[in-house]
């Protein structure tokens, strides 16, 4: 195991940044700390770093304990959001600063750091930038040189704190895909910080999701949103429905009564424009088409039962509908679930 975290806490004044944080990250993975605005991901990033410290705890890099050793000496590479590049460098001399900062002693010839250069710049996609000022490049073009700046000085572990924030969305997803192909090459121990959950499934091994300070579930891209340890995964991972209903008799009714709260994506939802074994009317209130995505607005029931619905469906399904002018549909529910805090668990339902 590559990175140890034991009992990590982090206040700054009186406000709990980290809570007895305890993780163990995989040697050669790329994880993802994903959490919202605010939740402690580059907090931790800084204290694994060295940038920060810790109140109390321990971090340890292959089996050393390093928490009190400099940033310098734990071979590390850092990526920012904001390019932190030299202005008054050109990209090749961005990328072998850490080299010829070296001690004499350590330091590679002349020849050495310009092929190390060159060979970073080709895996990066950026050899015939070489001469180039940031200030010539696009936002993409220096979070590549500031990726290969970082990789130069070979560090054993890749600290990456949403670095493709500040670009904008169609450099983002190119981006995330050229990362993560360039990991399945290199296999260099790698935590992204990120809070877009796209971005995290998309592009790591595991997940580790975060929320004020604290760890809520830490699994594959698969296995966490799948399996969400409770409804704040669940809802941060995907959009989510929360509809009000009980079971009676095996059936899902919405009548008054005791209720309820149900947990549904809107891709697990099924229209019909015939009824249905368990399936419920709805009216078309409206539809919004976000690209691929077609998302239907349903109100089932009526009056103070009333409850509107979030159900995603493909072109043809909605060429059906107007073809039909339907108003009113039927809506199944394909996987239900509801959770019980006092047991902390799911409660999966098949109607
Ligand atoms: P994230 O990266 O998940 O958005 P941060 O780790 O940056 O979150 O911050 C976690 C919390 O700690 C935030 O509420 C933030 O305001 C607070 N915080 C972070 N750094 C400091 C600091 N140097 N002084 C005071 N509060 C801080
Ligand atoms: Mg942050």
């Amino acid at each position: 195991m590559s990175i140890e975290i034991r009992n990590l806490r982090k206040r700054f004044d009186d406000f709990d940044a980290l809570k007895n944080i305890n993780l163990t990250l995989k040697e050669g993975k790329l994880t993802a700390l994903l959490g919202p605005s605010g939740s402690g991901k580059t907090t931790l990033l800084r204290i694994i770093a060295g940038l920060e410290s810790a109140d109390s705890g321990e971090v340890r890099f292959f089996g050393e304990n390093i928490t009190k050793q400099s940033p310098k000496n734990r071979g590390i590479g850092f990526v920012f959001q904001h390019y932190a590049l030299f202005k008054h460098m050109s990209v090749f001399e961005n990328i072998a600063f850490g080299l010829k900062v070296r001690p004499k002693a350590l330091r590679p010839s002349k020849e050495a750091i310009k092929a190390k250069v060159m060979e970073l710049l080709k895996m990066v996609q950026l050899e015939s930038l070489a001469k180039r000022y940031p200030s010539e490049l696009s936002g993409g073009q220096k979070q590549r040189v500031a990726l290969a700046r970082a990789l130069a000085i070979e560090p054993k572990v890749l600290l990456l704190d949403e670095p493709f924030g500040a670009l904008d969305a169609k450099v983002r997803v190119d981006l995330r895909k050229w990362l993560r192909r360039l990991h399945d090459e290199i296999h260099i121990t790698s935590i992204f910080v990120t809070h877009d959950q796209e971005e995290a499934l998309e592009l790591s091994d595991e997940i580790v999701i975060m929320n004020s300070g604290a760890i809520e579930q830490v699994g594959t891209p698969e296995s966490v949103y799948e399996h969400p340890a409770n409804p704040f995964v669940y809802s941060f991972l995907g959009n989510v429905n929360l509809f009000k209903a009980r079971i009676k008799e095996g059936m899902l009714v919405t009548e008054s009564g005791e209720h309820e709260t149900f947990f549904v994506r809107p891709n697990e939802i099924e229209i019909s424009f015939t009824k249905k074994y368990g399936s419920h009317e709805g009216q078309i209130l409206h539809h919004r088409i976000l690209g691929q995505r077609i998302i239907l607005e349903v109100q089932i029931d009526e009056g103070e039962n009333a409850q509107i619905v979030e159900v995603q469906i493909d072109k043809a399904t909605l060429n059906e509908i107007r073809q039909r002018e339907a108003k009113n549909i039927y809506v199944n529910f394909l996987n239900l679930k509801a959770y019980r805090s006092d047991e902390q668990s799911w409660s999966e339902y098949v109607i």
